[in-house]
């Protein structure tokens, strides 16, 4: 979901910032307690803001509100607030305070057939081009989201049926998402062609589930039964579940991502489990990049499956010579360099007693801007490490994201302005490896990547933009790059 804040102070400050969850049920007596808990398990999908809607059979009940899950909906009054059997919700995460609450989703619209609520993860890559049109042709916006434009486009398809308006507004953007949705009478899911963001099917007590990831399936007890496919569309109704697919066939394109940072270790997405992944990303590093030291130590807690898998396959002991503090959010959440500096002291302490006079191996999953590295090699080596040998267990990100993960503009990518060399000195460590683009896929049991059809989107480490991205071409682009400029 892509914002463009108007606030004042910070315009646009939060756009192609964001990352986030969804979670749906049909069909159950306490949809939204059940919702709640499924989003308090995608919590690290987006630490911004919660939003439960809920449908009694009359009418919908919205609660959207700024903070944890659990700052909200762990209150009886707010659940209480929420009845009916049917319920769909969002967290959502942006980097700065340019988030306002009638961003927070799921949107709610009343459209002439009925209510419509949605809830998005992933970031269209026209949603700016298409809003600017709907404005233009008199177009009320009540958030400064582009998951809105959706619901503008559905209310005016000019087809009867619902579906087929749900299914007009698809044809129409680009980009990822993975929707839920609810109408009075129907649970909504649906993935882009090239399922770039995950959404899973589940089943608990007879009644559907729809989530981000399977974590929020097993939080509840619920079965999985399977992914809801790329290009796929899933209607949820008293009358069972159909299942559509409007729109060309195209092979899958998953994004990479999900594995290396975004998805919960005990997740499985498309049939892997995360963590089995993470460690074989850090065995395939041992591989690749193997290097003479006395211990292996991860940055935590995103570099320890990496760590322990690269750990077994070089033989070197595994040691937690790096303490996180767990009551201090991720340090992206901050909105200024200077406190996200600040963020990363606070996080993270050393363990002396494993650092002291010892060869390191130093375990991260990936640099971004570099903030966190710079802190943890001189943590390091303010701790007595003798060697400080980092390893990154994926490849340079070179490249922004424009599907819904968070990453600043390219000028602040440390891969995109240094090379190896300078990364290492730049970092401080004696020597630097990242995990090859190859590696990555060996590590998805795949020989390497397929550069005719590539299996995963990987845009972040190679530039391979999967869709067209029309908001950065003609008449959209100025104003999407000064955007992008302002809010790195
Ligand atoms: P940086 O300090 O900017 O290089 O960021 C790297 C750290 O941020 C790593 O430790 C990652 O675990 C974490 N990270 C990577 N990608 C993201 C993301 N999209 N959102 C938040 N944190 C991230």
């Amino acid at each position: 979901m892509t914002a463009l804040d108007n606030g004042p102070d910070d315009a646009a400050s939060d756009i192609l910032r964001e990352k986030c969850g969804v979670f749906g049920i049909f069909g159950h007596p306490d949809a939204a307690a059940i919702t709640a808990l499924g989003l308090h398990a995608l919590q690290h999908r987006g630490e911004e803001a919660a939003g439960i809607v809920s449908f009694d059979g009359g009418r919908f009940h919205s609660e959207r509100r700024l903070g944890l899950v659990g700052d909200t909906f762990s209150r009886k009054d707010v659940i209480e607030r929420l009845p009916g059997n049917a319920a769909v919700g969002h967290v959502r995460y942006s980097t700065t305070g340019g988030t306002i609450l009638r961003n927070v989703q799921p949107l709610f619209a009343e459209l002439d057939a009925g209510g419509l609520a949605i809830a998005h993860n992933g970031n269209l890559t026209n949603g700016l081009t298409l809003r600017r049109d709907l404005i233009r042709k008199g177009a009320i916006c009540q958030s400064t989201s582009d998951t809105e434009v959706v619901l503008h486009l559905v209310a005016r398809s000019l087809r009867s049926r619902f579906i087929d308006r749900f299914i007009d507004a698809l044809s129409q953007i680009e980009g990822a998402y993975s929707f839920v949705g609810l109408t009075n009478k129907k649970l909504i899911g649906a993935r882009d062609p090239l399922g770039i963001r995950p959404l899973v099917l589940g089943e608990f007590n007879g009644c559907y589930v729809l989530a981000s990831e399977t974590c929020a399936l097993d939080i509840i007890g619920a079965k999985f039964i399977r992914d809801i496919e790329n290009g796929e569309i899933v209607l949820i109704s008293d009358k069972g579940i159909q299942s559509i697919k409007p729109f060309e066939s195209v092979a899958p394109r998953p994004c990479i991502f999900e594995y290396i940072y975004f998805s919960r270790p005990d997740s499985v997405v498309h049939g892997r489990n995360v963590y089995d992944v993470r460690k074989r990303f850090g065995a395939e590093l041992a591989h690749e990049s193997g290097v003479e030291a006395d211990v292996v130590v991860p940055v935590p807690d995103s570099g320890v499956p990496a760590a322990i898998g690269f750990s077994q396959a070089s033989g070197i002991p595994y040691e937690l010579g790096i303490i996180r503090n767990h009551y201090v959010g991720r340090t992206f959440i901050q909105p200024s360099q200077a406190i996200r500096e600040l963020g990363v002291r606070m996080k993270h302490s050393a363990n002396r007693a494993i650092i002291e006079g010892k060869r390191i191996v130093l375990l991260d999953d990936s640099i971004v801007r570099g903030t966190t590295s710079v802190k943890i090699v001189r943590m390091m080596r303010e701790a007595g490490a003798k060697e400080v040998h980092f390893r990154i267990a994926s490849p340079p990100i070179t490249h922004p994201d424009y599907y819904g993960i968070d990453t600043p503009n390219r000028d602040n990518l440390l891969a995109a302005r240094m090379n190896l060399a300078e990364m290492r000195d730049y970092v401080g460590a004696d020597s630097l490896a990242f995990l090859s683009v190859d590696g990555v896929y060996r590590a998805c049991g795949y020989a390497g990547r397929n550069n005719a059809q590539p299996q995963f989107t990987d845009h972040c480490f190679t530039g391979d933009y999967p869709t067209p991205l029309t908001d950065l071409i003609g008449e959209s682009a100025k104003q999407t790059i000064s955007m992008l400029a302002e809010a790195s």
